[in-house]
């Protein structure tokens, strides 16, 4: 069975003025749509076929058509899945007392996280993860996750697309400023469910 692109939960223009509906559109049946079919096609016929997206991406010695594109699958999956025009705020459950315990409170978290997404020079993705029941954050470059690598590591609850593509049109070289506005519609009940999993 090959990959498929998800749906999306929510309209394209949904989650404005955070995320502009253009953006979202060419993001998601463009670029998700292109990184799913050069996956089904990079996979096509070899020993990788028929694996879970999360086994693929664990592999190691990926061919950098797997990787990139393989990558791009579940990166993107996963962000659509975090995000929702009903969200935003402070996380009152589980996770967000994790957030708490772990970071001291939850601008202080948003302080490291809104960093590590603003830092990633070029292309890439910031990450909170759940490793041994601790959080952590974390940066990957391209379109790298930390499923693929040591010591950016465990399982990935929250991400942030900082490629281009994911902000230009609406805010052209004002990064900071699309990362601020991610806060608007984090769905974090969708982040707890992933946390309370992945413990
Ligand atoms: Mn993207």
């Amino acid at each position: 069975m090959a990959f498929e692109l998800p749906k999306l939960q929510f309209a394209y223009n949904a989650l404005e003025p955070n995320i502009d509906g253009n953006t979202m559109e060419i993001h998601h049946s463009k670029h998700h749509q292109g990184y799913t079919n050069n996956l089904n096609n990079a996979i096509s016929g070899s020993e990788l076929e028929g694996k879970s997206i999360e086994e693929i991406c664990k592999t190691p010695n990926l061919s950098a058509a797997v990787r990139n594109n393989g990558g791009g699958f579940f990166n993107h999956r996963l962000f659509w899945d975090i995000m929702s025009p009903e969200g935003g705020g402070v996380p009152a459950n589980k996770v967000g007392t994790a957030i708490n315990n772990t970071f001291g409170d939850f601008e202080s978290f948003k302080n490291d996280f809104s960093k590590a997404a603003a830092t990633r020079f070029g292309s890439g993705w910031a990450w909170l993860c759940v490793s041994n029941g601790k959080l952590s954050i974390c940066s990957t470059a391209n379109q790298d996750n930390p499923l693929m690598q040591e010591g950016c590591g465990g399982t990935p609850i929250l991400c942030l697309d900082v490629w281009e593509h994911a902000y230009y049109l609406n805010y052209q070289n004002r990064r900071p400023d699309y990362i601020n506005a991610f806060f608007n519609i984090i769905n974090w009940d969708k982040v707890n469910e992933l946390y309370l999993e992945a413990l």
